[in-house]
């Protein structure tokens, strides 16, 4: 059992603590929101992710995991503090790093026993190194027995604590091997594959996977530009080349793009750091640019089925970025959202559990009770999040209920000849034999 405090109590911070805990740990959370803190120690969770609000229960009851804003108590014969704060895209694509600061100087001033600060936040390469130095400086001579070991996360929001728990690998990068142990200590018993690298290649690593990921879906999505306009079916086109081992199915899926926390700044980040080092990234500007196209082509295709997208209803089923989170940092509802807004559309949408996020950052929405809310009066619908409650609609019902039977299919969920048969006009992203109705 070891004594974990982990600094940042979102997305990853607060899987990461539950997680340790479920697995023997004592874990303390910390995070500098307090509103989230006071939340937490009621049992209210900051977002939405399955069976994460079980597992906390559970192991606050057990007596593993606590909440506090209070830097003291939660470094307190800490061996290890785990930096799991947000870096968000700066003005330039680059990751700004002044939460990893403000984290890392409060573990110097607090810490005096041994420790090893393990950085979780995705940070550009060199970054495990700059937390030293600051941390070595902030000390201004008060010695500390400290190392950095870079430990990226790879968790996907909805599935972060099967992710967690079943990982397909763990990456350590270390100067200090024996550092780097002590933390690989800590996931031996998840028995999946650990990999200690130095400190550059494990923030590299993560940084490499994403964009590696980003490249699959826009690589697909230009694919099905092409597909549209050829007569195949690119989902069928994905089935095909995902059945070669080398390829693999996961991440060839049509639609309209990459959003959410990471894939966004991640990509920009990488391609800033490239810039940054004099080297061109002319292949992530090309996965950049390809997801933007997927949200204008969405607008486009709405506009050529109803002429002009002036006063015009439409509804947006799914606000989140992808299915099972309230996420929606860089949702592409979002700026489909906007490109219909820019257009003179009025939109309404539904999303099962973002809309209380949602409400926060858009405005003239009409915010819906459900999908049949959305449909009444509609001239289009447009699929941008594939719920499993969006998949299976009474289709019928909604037909009756929109002014114009359109819909998008953002995501290629729905069965376009059934669709058809009931007297829809059916878009989806890459199918083109079946596109044209
Ligand atoms: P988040 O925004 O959900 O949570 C960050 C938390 O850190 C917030 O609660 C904030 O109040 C807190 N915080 C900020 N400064 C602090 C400080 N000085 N001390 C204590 N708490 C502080 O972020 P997230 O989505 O959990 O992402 C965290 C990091 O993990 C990012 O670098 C992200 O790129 C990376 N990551 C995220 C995911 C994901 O799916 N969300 C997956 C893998 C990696």
């Amino acid at each position: 059992m070891s004594k974990i405090c982990v600094v940042g109590t979102g997305y990853v911070g607060l899987v990461t603590g539950t997680c340790f805990a479920d697995l023997g740990n004592r874990v303390t959370c910390l995070d500098i929101d307090k509103t989230r803190i006071d939340n937490l120690k009621q049992g209210i969770m900051p977002i939405y992710e399955p069976g994460l609000e079980q597992l906390v229960a559970q192991n606050v009851r057990a007596g593993r995991l606590e909440f506090t804003t209070d830097f003291s108590a939660a470094l307190k014969d800490a061996e290890f503090a785990f930096i799991a704060v947000g870096t968000p895209s700066g003005v330039d694509g680059e990751a700004d790093l002044q939460y990893v600061r403000s984290a890392a100087e409060s573990i110097a001033d607090i810490v005096d026993g041994p420790i090893v600060v393990v950085n979780k936040s995705t940070v550009p390469v060199g970054t495990g190194d700059w937390v030293a130095d600051i941390i070595k400086k902030r000390r201004s001579g008060r010695s500390l027995d400290f190392n950095v070991v870079s430990n990226p996360e790879f968790l996907r929001e909805g599935s972060a604590i099967n992710d967690f728990m079943n990982a397909d690998r763990v990456v350590l990068g270390s100067t200090d091997r024996e550092a780097a142990n002590k933390v690989a200590q800590l996931y031996l018993i998840l028995r999946c594959p650990i990999l200690i690298t130095d400190l550059r290649t494990a923030e590299m690593i993560k940084y490499a996977s994403n964009a590696f990921l980003a490249t699959k879906i826009s690589f697909i999505n230009e694919i099905a530009g092409m597909c549209e306009e050829l007569g195949a079916d690119v989902n069928e086109v994905a089935v095909g080349m995902g059945y070669d081992k080398r390829i693999g199915q996961a991440f060839l899926v049509a639609g309209l793009g990459w959003g959410g926390s990471c894939f966004p700044k991640d990509v920009k980040a990488l391609a800033h750091m490239a810039v940054l080092h004099g080297t061109h990234p002319q292949l992530l500007q090309a996965v950049m640019d390809i997801n933007r196209t997927q949200r204008r082509r969405a607008v486009y295709q709405l506009r050529k089925a109803l002429g002009s997208l002036d006063e015009k209803i439409i509804g947006i089923l799914g606000l989140s970025f992808k299915p099972n989170t309230d996420d929606i940092r860089e949702a592409p509802s979002l700026e489909v959202i906007h490109l219909l807004q820019n257009e003179g559309a009025i939109v309404r949408a539904y999303d099962p559990q973002a809309m209380e996020n949602a409400a926060a950052v858009l405005s003239k929405v009409g915010l819906c009770n459900d999908p049949y809310e959305v449909a009444a009066g509609a001239d289009a619908l447009l699929l941008t999040t594939e719920w499993n409650e969006f998949k299976q609609l009474d289709f019928q019902r909604i037909r009756g209920l929109m002014r114009q039977p359109v819909l998008m299919d953002g995501r290629n969920t729905w069965d376009p000849d059934y669709l058809r048969s009931l007297g829809f006009t059916y878009f989806g992203v890459g199918r083109g034999n079946t596109a044209k109705s």
